[in-house]
């Protein structure tokens, strides 16, 4: 059998892609030197797909982001220059960014109007160098559609895009097509199918040219699979199982691509359930199977093997491990088998606090002001918070020496915000590098990597942690530093975590064992430190869930089942007395369906984004009847601006006609952790004006 690969990360063993990337923007080198350092790392990742598998595609390198290239390639945005695509993707004129499907890789989405000359312009792939591909890589037409803003007519523009990629294709004429089309296994009607058909007709003339990737999920229509007869069809059958049912149920006429290896996880696929599938296909099918990895790879760290943690080296794959497993399976018998594809379950026991109004009383000796202030968590992570955190890691600097420097931060920022006057503190998170990453490396179970950098958009890289499974917590986490917080001020200082469902979100999770066990134990870790908390007489206790939205699954129908374990390892996490305030944080995220899932999260106080949304949330507020308290942030800190009085107050009367005034509270959007000072000061102090001009307006 013939193996297929995709996606393989663009960033390089040493970080190459992002330090070229970064150079260039500092104008330490010029654009030939960009281009040429390009070209070396594509070749260096295209030799690393030749070492493993058959087939894979070209062109799949990017100066930024691979849908912001379809934008100067179909002319939907004129003039390629490399100063014209970084101005779109990062500068002035700076394209809005969303997460890729349920990933956590940013794309940037373009907007294409009705009127747009769409056309064939720039050549990318000639750009990059590359001379007659066997495959080369592109984003669907229906894909680039769903994930764009579009102005005007749907159909009109999806017509004018095929003729685009037509165009592309009739250039390349010895060469196929690796499509990847996502959006495929989004929930859609039939009306909705029927315009995939019809855009895919069109290009009927290429269709033995084409392999049609999709992943992420499975297809629920066989209509599409039966009469798109493409030269081959790609199908995730690790996160898509489904897929088997649907193609069983046509036989389809083209070849298939079987993601069997996954392409998200760190966790090597059981051989048994490898086999059991392409067993189940070869029954099925007639056609050639071809095994390939579901999904690209760029989700993953580049190689376990400069890891120090022996578990990782010799348990876990990174993408280079990936593409090893798929060049072993080269030769795999693919047997007859009993393995059940049955995933085990557990069920999360239901903790509930006293009803929502009977904890309202109790708090009241909190004595908040109307429209109590507070900020979101972290203050800035100035160069030197940073420069300390390294030399403590490198032993430069003893354990003392570190401890003292966090302290005298922490000091200066109580005192900050006792000037400023806000009501509810914080200790400013100096101590933490990222939120999730700082709870894994002090959690059992949960492993964190040396160098498994993973892009989240553009030349960003994190690492995510590492989920194994038999969590705990084998000491206080936080304590230390929010009890030092509280014993320098009578106000409240909030105790500050990050929560089961984010923890879960942004690290590999071990696919052996359910969810609903890891949420669980996540959420039981989280809760002893809340019981610390308490008893070292912390008041208000703010657990962060900022991916709660981003976490929902693809499809509708299991949106019950992912809300149901999300909101036990909440509530299990956040149990607490009556008299204990508890808060939680969401970011930015569309709300508007959900906000009855919020509700039954059962905190006392949330806060969310708003700015950038302008009234949506509020419409979304309008509909349901939220009784809880709510802080909606009043002014953008992404923005290095200093927002201004009356704009503060504007927003928060405009969503005082929904939210009654007793609910209200007045913070940022987000966290502080990327202004600085000189920045964070004028804003709060503003905030505070506006704060206290609606106070007096409104007792
Ligand atoms: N408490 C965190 C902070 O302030 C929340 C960050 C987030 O929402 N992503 O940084
Ligand atoms: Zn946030």
């Amino acid at each position: 059998m013939l193996v297929y690969a995709y996606g393989f990360p663009r960033l390089g063993k040493e970080r190459e892609y992002k330090k070229t990337l970064e150079a260039f923007w500092d104008k330490k080198i010029n654009e030939k030197q960009l281009i040429d350092n390009l070209k070396k790392i594509e070749s260096e990742r295209l030799s690393i797909y030749q070492n493993y598998v058959d087939l894979y595609p070209e062109g799949e390198i990017t100066l930024y982001d691979s849908i912001l290239d379809l934008g100067f390639m179909f002319n939907i945005y004129r003039d390629f220059s490399i100063e014209n695509y970084y101005n779109l993707a990062r500068g002035e004129n700076a394209l809005p960014m969303k997460k890729f499907f349920n990933t956590n890789y940013h794309y940037i989405k373009i907007e294409i109007s009705q009127e747009d000359d769409i056309k064939f312009s720039w050549d990318k792939y000639e750009f990059f160098g590359i001379k007659d591909p066997k495959i080369l890589y592109i984003i669907g037409p229906y894909t680039l559609l769903k994930l764009s803003k579009i102005n005007g007519n749907e159909e009109i523009i999806l017509d004018k895009l095929i003729k685009a990629y037509s165009q592309l294709f009739e250039k390349y004429k010895n060469t196929i097509f690796h499509i990847e089309e996502p959006a495929f296994v989004l929930e859609y009607s039939k009306d909705e199918m029927n315009k995939i058909l019809n855009t895919y007709k069109k290009l009927e003339n290429y269709w033995d040219r084409i392999n049609l990737i999709t992943y992420y999920e499975s297809i629920d229509h066989p209509e599409l699979i039966e009469n798109i007869e493409v030269n081959a069809w790609g199908f995730d059958f690790i996160r898509g199982i489904k897929n088997l049912d649907i193609i069983s149920s046509i036989n389809p006429k083209s070849k298939i691509i079987a993601g069997v290896i996954d392409s998200r996880s760190v966790f090597p696929k059981n051989g048994e359930f490898i086999n059991k599938v392409l067993y189940e296909i070869k029954n099925k099918v007639n056609n050639e199977i071809i095994i390939s990895s579901a999904g690209g790879l760029f989700l993953l760290p580049i190689t376990t093997k400069v890891e120090k943690n022996e578990y990782i080296k010799n348990n876990l794959r990174f993408a280079i491990e990936k593409l090893e497993e798929l060049n072993f399976l080269k030769n795999l018998e693919i047997n007859p088998s009993n393995f059940s594809l049955e995933k085990e379950t557990f069920e999360i026991p239901e903790k509930t606090r006293e009803s929502y109004e009977e904890r309202l009383k109790a708090q009241s000796y909190l004595n908040l002001p109307l429209f109590p202030t507070t900020t979101i968590g972290s203050f800035p992570q100035t160069p030197e918070v940073r420069s300390m955190r390294l030399k403590y890691r490198k032993g430069e600097i003893s354990k003392e020496e570190y401890d003292k420097f966090i302290k005298k931060e922490i000091e200066k920022t109580i005192r900050f915000q006792e000037e400023l006057g806000l009501d509810v503190l914080v200790h400013g998170e100096f101590e933490r590098t990222d939120m999730v990453e700082f709870f894994a490396e002090k959690l059992d179970g949960i492993l964190t990597t040396k160098k498994g950098w993973v892009i989240s958009y553009g030349s960003r890289v994190y690492r995510p942690p590492i989920i194994i499974g038999n969590i705990k917590r084998i000491e206080p986490m936080t304590i230390n530093e929010i009890v030092y917080a509280q014993s320098l001020t009578k106000k409240p200082v909030k105790g500050m975590l990050t929560g089961p469902i984010t923890i879960i979100a942004w690290s590999y999770v071990n696919p052996e064992y359910p969810i609903e066990k890891i949420a669980y134990e996540i959420a039981s870790a989280l809760q002893e430190e809340v019981q610390d908390y308490i008893r070292n007489g912390i008041k208000i206790i703010q657990i962060d869930e900022p991916a709660f939205r981003e976490m929902t699954p693809i499809k509708k129908r299991d949106w019950d089942r992912y809300f149901n374990w999300a909101i036990k390892a909440f509530k299990l996490a956040s149990y607490a007395p009556k008299e204990i305030q508890i808060h939680t944080h969401m970011c930015y995220s569309e709300f508007g369906d959900i906000i009855d899932k919020i509700d039954a999260l059962d905190a006392d106080v949330i806060s969310i984004e708003t700015t950038k949304s302008k009234g949506e949330l509020i419409e979304a507020f309008e509909k349901y009847n939220y009784k809880r308290q709510i802080g909606l942030g009043v002014y953008d800190i992404h923005s290095p601006k200093t927002p201004k009085v009356e704009d503060i107050i504007e927003i928060v009367e405009r969503a005082l006609r929904i939210i009654p005034k007793e609910n209200f509270w007045i913070n940022p959007d987000c966290g502080l952790k990327t202004r600085k000072w000189e920045e964070v000061k004028p804003s709060l102090e503003n905030m505070m004006k506006a704060a206290y001009i609606i106070r007096k307006k409104y007792s």
